[in-house]
């Protein structure tokens, strides 16, 4: 075992300062700087090693940071008026509705809610959309919101909806669309009021943010009492990181500081006074497929151009459908490398 032990860098959980190297990982936008994960030697908290300071974190942001590339608001629905896309609308309103509560003008009742759950669930695996529950005006926050992607959804779903981002850039686009209604910087800087929000979301952020437990602590202080938390975050308790170690997507150092298992993050509610509804795991091909592209451009790097432009799932959709039956059954397994934890004030 190799330990590393630095007073410089303290476990946000437990405060000890022993860690446990584990591997030496890439950045692979610029492609020149290695990190080292690490794991907490008392609580099981996975840790970058050495983490930049702020400023220099800045610069591992560039403006053509992926999650900044959704600039674009599409509606939940197809506009078409075609058969086909009548028909896809359709079952994506029920899933909304059975799922979320949404759309209180058509009634379920309860058996015919697990029916209609079972019937939609092949659109929460295709679309990953998750919602927070229904609630009548009710006001919302995502944070890390970039350019505000997921809170156009939110908005047409008819939540009044609140952002706070720290990328420059991304804010400036979000901002266009929902004015005043987005901060510049970090949440804790935002100053929300306190007992102000009914739901607070956090998509791929509590891995990028210094403190984990300073940012639950913040959360549990603007959310209501009743009010709901919904983080979706890479889980190191999976598969993926047994099959590609250092390679996983999901390290990607040292904009991820932070890496969780399932365990790690329970924790970390409890002891923001949180409390841990459940946890749900998320098919996700494409920690997969780019995972298998970092192996290739490590061994390969003469052909990378190639190789990005091949393996990228945005680029050829059927990658998706190929990877997808070994992504489910590490779902159903629940040693997927995503996962959604839902908490509760
Ligand atoms: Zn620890």
């Amino acid at each position: 075992m190799n330990l590393i032990n630095d007073d410089k860098q303290i476990c946000d959980y437990c405060k000890e300062s022993d860690f446990v190297w584990l591997y030496e990982v890439k950045e692979y936008i610029f492609g020149v700087d290695y990190f080292n994960i690490c794991k907490c030697a008392k609580c099981g908290l996975y840790q970058t090693y050495p983490r930049p300071s702020i400023d220099k974190l800045a610069n591992y942001y560039p403006d053509v940071y992926s999650p900044y590339n959704l600039n674009t608001y599409i509606s939940l629905f197809s506009p078409g008026k075609s058969m086909v896309a009548e028909v896809k609308n359709r079952i994506k309103r029920i899933y909304i509705k059975s799922y979320f509560n949404y759309y209180a003008e058509t009634t379920q009742n309860k058996f015919a809610r697990s029916a209609l759950k079972i019937l939609t669930w092949p659109v929460k695996i295709r679309t990953e959309w998750i919602f927070p529950e229904y609630k009548e005006r009710g006001r919302v926050l995502d944070i890390g919101c970039s350019t505000g992607f997921y809170l156009s959804r939110l908005k047409e779903l008819g939540w009044d909806t609140y952002g706070v981002e720290t990328s420059k850039y991304a804010f400036n686009i979000a901002s266009k669309h929902f004015n005043g209604n987005v901060r510049y910087g970090n949440l804790e800087s935002a100053e929300f009021n306190a007992d102000y929000f009914d739901a607070v979301t956090m998509w791929q952020v509590l891995e990028h943010v210094e403190s984990p437990l300073s940012t639950l602590l913040e959360v549990k202080r603007i959310l209501k009492k009743g009010g709901v938390l919904i983080i979706g975050v890479p889980n190191v308790s999976t598969c993926e990181v047994s099959i590609f170690g250092k390679w996983w997507w999901a390290w990607e150092v040292p904009r991820h500081l932070n890496h969780f298992t399932p365990e790690v993050i329970r924790n970390c509610l409890e002891k923001t006074g949180l409390k841990l509804l459940k946890v749900e795991f998320s098919s996700n091909p494409n920690n997969i497929i780019m995972s298998v592209q970092r192996v290739l451009i490590d061994c390969f790097p003469k052909y990378q151009d190639g190789i990005k432009r091949f393996i990228d799932p945005d680029k050829n959709k059927y990658l998706w459908y190929l990877v997808f039956p070994m992504s489910f059954l590490l779902l159903v397994l629940g040693k997927s490398g995503r996962m959604i934890v839902y908490a509760k004030k």
